[in-house]
């Protein structure tokens, strides 16, 4: 239950003064409806209205801050003219207009003889001072009603930032003194305020450094943040910990039978990550593990190999692909193998249906079936195993840590493995990650050819397009990748359906188009076709992005590709490396393109180490925009930005351990206070799925 000192901060902001319902949803929109989500909206800028210079000394088009006397009104002879006001300091006049204004509010406001200070922005017009709408206006005995630095928030259309600085004033009154979770060491040596203070300080900045990530409070907040979310995940994976699973160890008799059919040696990645792996799964505890591992390492050998375990303890494994493509190879590649060693395999996928479906389940259901592939929709059907002991998820990298969660409680005590092929950083492994152990292939199997990638603007494209005519003559085959635009499905669709249309006029049938519209039946078609070469130029959408194997395909252009994520550029190339022929890719971009836009696309020119690329492209966007935060279950920040906070994720990961340690059941003080953290960062919700599952 939520500890009743935070129930102000989860109070919708309708609660507030002055908020109706309209405006309850515009500011919803802005940044959530709790108040506490509007305590994390961050102000962006500042602006300076403390009184400067004298008017004398006014520059055009700057903002003004300062003491002026009302000397006269100027009534507007016509409804189109301004109302105009004189007013002067000691240097100069200044003429204050008004459009569409009501004389009477403007007497009151202004009369002849008053002080006022005022704050706007300067025109100089025939060398005479103007001030359009002055932003504020207040009495000259009441100075202390000008906000001296004004903060400014990021805004939506209809909130403006002085109502929102009113909303804002209100809930920081709302904060309540919480009890300190932060260890006191810690505190001293960062010199960092209260929860309470830093709050009040990073929406009240004094200067620009105020508003930097690395200002103090900011960082006391982002540090709140971080603990928040590593605790959490250090319990839930205590508590996996703690869980009694299956020693999965049998005799090796398959898995040496395996090597021996195998026509490659393991790399020592391969090896080194299988004997990890093998370390969770021979232990008497359930198995939460990551496997990290850049496209074309070699996972599927490691899955399989890790498979054998349970089949050689008469349990079943399954491995799951995001789709049914995927899990179409994965069966085509793990089917060969097993045949050789007598190990049963079967594929169930959505398209699958019938009797054949229903052969299948009951293969399942009296353990005639090994190991299953499919899609991950495989979880969610009335599909039983007779004794299923083991889970490889592939590929998984836009599920969150509660869909995991999910799939680790099916089974009978699983063990479970997470296999991706985008590289994460580390900082996002920690964050997204950190209730599971990990493992990393980081070595590619020898003799594999580079790809030559070349950068060049769109206006190329007919170059681009004659070199291509050469290599389909040759044989190649090709992907052709139209861009996102504004991650909407339908305009890629046109988009792509467009360059398909004009491709088509010059390469005729040969060109076959694949997107993320197309049923799953329509797609593995056209993605039967490319195999088998009768389509030798494929224009996609991303679609492509995850896994599919065309070896004969060794060239990819890539349209629009700084509105790429470097990631996702990273994955889309592995697609022409699959082969041991050398491969081309070539990067198309527009104009304008930004200098972040050209670096960023100077590294996919320089690297092929997906690590290294996934580290930049953090450096470049932040985190959310590699893993596609925003559109999963992935855990998000509010105030920690993993661009700039690695330090303090490190410590706060550190830190989290060794609470823990000290004090598993959260039971003293201070853990008491971290579990108001816990429920402040809503974090607490994690947990409790873990623990209902
Ligand atoms: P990914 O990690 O992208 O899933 P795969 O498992 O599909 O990679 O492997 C890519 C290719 O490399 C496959 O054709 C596979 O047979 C081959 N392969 C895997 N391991 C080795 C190895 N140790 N030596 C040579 N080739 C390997
Ligand atoms: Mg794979």
């Amino acid at each position: 239950m939520r500890p009743s000192v935070l129930y102000p901060l989860f109070a919708q902001i309708d609660a507030l003064n002055g908020i109706g319902q309209k405006y309850m949803k515009l500011v919803s929109s802005l940044c959530g409806s709790k108040v506490v989500d509007l305590l994390w909206h961050m102000p962006s800028n500042i602006i300076d209205r403390r009184c400067g210079v004298p008017l004398s000394m006014a520059q055009n088009g700057q903002l003004w801050t300062g003491q002026v006397c009302v000397v006269e009104h100027a009534p507007p002879k016509t409804k189109k003219h301004p109302y105009r006001i004189v007013v002067k300091d000691a240097t100069e006049q200044l003429i204050l207009t008004f459009f569409k204004t009501y004389g009477d509010s403007l007497t009151k406001q202004f009369p002849v003889g008053a002080e006022r200070i005022i704050s706007g922005k300067i025109e100089i017009f025939n060398g005479m001072l103007q001030m359009a709408h002055p932003e504020y206006v207040v009495n000259a005995d009441t100075p202390e009603q000008m906000p001296q630095i004004e903060t400014i928030y990021p805004l939506t259309s209809g909130v403006t930032n002085k109502m929102l600085n009113k909303l804002m004033t209100q809930a920081l009154q709302n904060v309540p003194q919480l009890p300190e979770w932060l260890d006191e060491h810690l505190l001293k040596s960062q010199q960092w305020p209260d929860f309470r203070t830093a709050l009040w300080q990073a929406h009240h900045p004094q200067n620009m450094a105020d508003l930097q990530p690395q200002a103090t409070a900011r960082q006391r907040l982002a540090y709140d943040e971080l603990l928040a979310n590593q605790l959490s995940l250090a319990i839930v994976r205590g508590r996996l910990k703690k869980q009694k699973g299956r020693t999965l160890q049998g005799n090796g008799a398959l898995k040496q039978k395996l090597l021996n059919v195998l026509p490659f040696a393991l790399t020592g990645a391969q090896k080194r990550v299988v004997a990890e792996i093998e370390s969770d799964m021979f232990a008497p505890y359930k198995m939460s593990r990551l496997l990290q591992g850049d496209v074309g390492s070699g996972k599927t050998i490691v899955a399989l190999l890790t498979m054998l375990n349970a089949v050689e303890c008469g349990a079943q494994a399954a491995i799951m692909a995001p789709t049914e493509i995927l899990a179409q190879q994965h069966a085509e590649t793990i089917n060969e193998l097993c045949e050789k060693i007598g190990v049963k395999t079967a594929l169930l996928t959505g398209s699958i249906k019938g009797k054949k479906r229903q052969q299948i389940l009951e293969a399942l259901q009296n353990g005639e079936i090994d190991i299953l592939i499919g899609t991950h929709a495989l979880f969610t059907d009335d599909v039983t195993f007779k004794d299923l002991a083991y889970v490889i998820i592939d590929e998984q990298h836009r599920f969150g840590v509660q869909q995991r969660l999910h799939f680790s409680q099916k089974g009978n005590n699983c063990d479970v493995l997470v296999m991706t092929a985008t590289p994460i950083p580390r900082t996002l492994v920690l964050t997204q990650y950190g209730d599971m152990e990990y493992s990393k292939i980081d070595e590619l199997p020898a003799g594999r050819q580079p790809v030559t990638t070349t950068v060049m603007p769109l206006t190329k494209i007919h170059a681009v397009v004659e070199a291509l005519q050469r290599k389909l003559n040759e044989g190649t085959q090709a992907y052709w990748v139209c861009p996102l635009v504004e991650e909407s499905e339908k305009i890629d669709l046109s988009a792509a359906t467009e360059r398909y249309e004009s491709l088509q006029k010059i390469f005729g049938s040969s060109v076959g188009l694949i997107h993320g519209k197309m049923k799953e039946s329509e797609k593995d078609a056209v993605m039967e076709k490319f195999k088998a070469g009768q389509i030798k130029l494929l224009v996609a959408t991303t679609v492509i992005e995850v896994g599919v194997n065309v070896p004969a395909a060794t060239v990819m252009i890539i349209e629009h590709a700084e509105r790429f994520g470097l990631a996702q550029l990273h994955q889309l190339r592995g697609r022409i490396k699959r082969g041991f022929e050398a491969s081309s890719c070539i990067l198309m971009y527009g104009f304008p393109l930004s200098e972040v836009s050209r670096s960023r696309l100077n590294i996919m020119k320089q690297s092929e180490d997906g690590f290294l690329i996934a580290e930049e492209d953090l450096r470049l966007r932040g985190g959310g925009e590699i893993l596609g935060i925003r559109q999963s279950g992935f855990n998000s920040f509010h105030l920690a930005d993993m661009s700039v906070h690695t330090n303090l994720l490190l410590t706060a990961t550190k830190d989290a351990a060794l609470i823990l340690q000290q004090d598993p059941n959260l039971s003293s003080p201070r853990g008491q206070a971290l579990r108001t953290l816990l429920y402040l960062f809503e974090r607490d919700e994690m947990i409790r799925t873990y623990k209902a599952g």
